[in-house]
């Protein structure tokens, strides 16, 4: 993984060194409807990669739902990302069951929710989204829908992750712990060059969860909203907690009322903190938000939460500010 000072190193040097490039670029790029667009954020560490792969689309004029969905499509490949897709950590059974939505600027949605044997969870909720008249399927269902759409059929349990459930075996306890090394989910919203707004949001959900538990992830309004007058929000952490206050999309009405990404995030927040004053360690969650301008901005209820940002002058990873230090 590079770090933040490498990205942007990365970035700078490219462009000085090769200015036959940057002027292709410019010479190519399609004119911008949408003053800070185009531009592509998500969550944590892994989001940098993941926006790279957006970026292949954004940075030529493609759709934000096109890029999206390319986006994490890495992540859910990694068989060393343990919380998405391939490679994620199972239920407390050893069943990997995986959670995923989208939503694009015509506020269409789908989703899929407690799905196994599919690496792609992204691409089957937009397949939903455009090929169902429904929003979200689930369990066999759902893989039943995957099958008959071509999605292959796989094992996703790699040797790594049965054998860091065995280990929890030895004790069972589930108590989700929330440091960056134990992130979850990718979540990636996108403004394209036409200032349309998409987003998804995808995850194995919290490690050794009970069997048949869904959270935040794939629920509308919960783990993702996108709405194309406004801005789009997407979260991580603990779901079962924004799932109580349906925090993405209070995110975007925040925004709605005239208040930036940031400010937006930190008003879902305070609103789980609220209910929970104490600083708790296994409680974290995190609010990512872009608005119709291409700002963007985070809140996240303890330190660690990181999200990444690419656009023509940026490619970083940023950290967001926290309730609790
Ligand atoms: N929000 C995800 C869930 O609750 C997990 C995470 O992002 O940490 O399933």
């Amino acid at each position: 993984m590079r770090s933040r000072r490498e990205i942007l190193q990365y970035t700078g040097a490219a462009l000085a060194a090769l200015p036959f490039a940057k002027a292709f670029a410019q010479a190519s790029k399609p004119e911008a409807k949408s003053p800070g667009g185009p531009i592509v954020v998500s969550t944590w560490n892994f989001g940098v990669q993941a926006n790279d792969a957006a970026w292949k689309f954004l940075g030529h004029g493609g759709r934000a739902l096109d890029a999206v969905i390319a986006g994490v499509a890495v992540p859910e490949a990694d068989p060393k990302n343990q919380s998405v897709g391939l490679g994620g950590l199972p239920d407390r059974d050893g069943h990997v069951t995986l959670d995923a939505c989208v939503m694009d600027e015509n506020g269409n949605a789908g989703s899929v929710a407690c799905v196994e044997h599919i690496v792609h969870v992204a691409a089957l909720a937009r397949k939903v989204m455009e090929n169902t008249p429904h929003v979200m399927l689930v369990g066999e269902g759902a893989l039943q829908f995957a099958l008959a759409n071509g999605f292959q059929k796989e094992n996703l349990l790699t040797p790594e992750s049965e054998k860091a459930w065995r280990e929890w075996l030895k004790t069972a306890q589930y108590r989700p712990v929330a440091n960056v090394e134990n992130h979850d989910t990718i979540g990636m919203v996108a403004l394209d060059a036409a200032g349309n707004l998409s987003g998804t949001c995808t995850t194995s959900g919290m490690a050794y969860k009970m069997r048949g538990r869904v959270g935040d992830s794939p629920l509308i309004g919960a783990g993702l909203f996108v709405d194309n007058e406004v801005g789009a929000a997407t979260s991580t952490g603990l779901g079962e907690e924004v799932i109580k206050i349906v925090g993405s999309h209070l995110v975007v009405e925040q925004m709605r009322l005239g208040k930036s990404p940031e400010e937006a995030c930190r008003i879902a927040v305070e609103r789980i903190v609220k209910k929970h004053p104490q600083k708790r360690e296994d409680l974290q969650v995190g609010f990512l938000a872009l608005n119709k301008q291409g700002e963007h901005g985070a809140y996240c209820i303890q330190k660690g939460f990181q999200y990444a940002v690419r656009s023509d002058s940026v490619n970083a990873l940023i950290d967001g500010k926290s309730h609790f230090a």
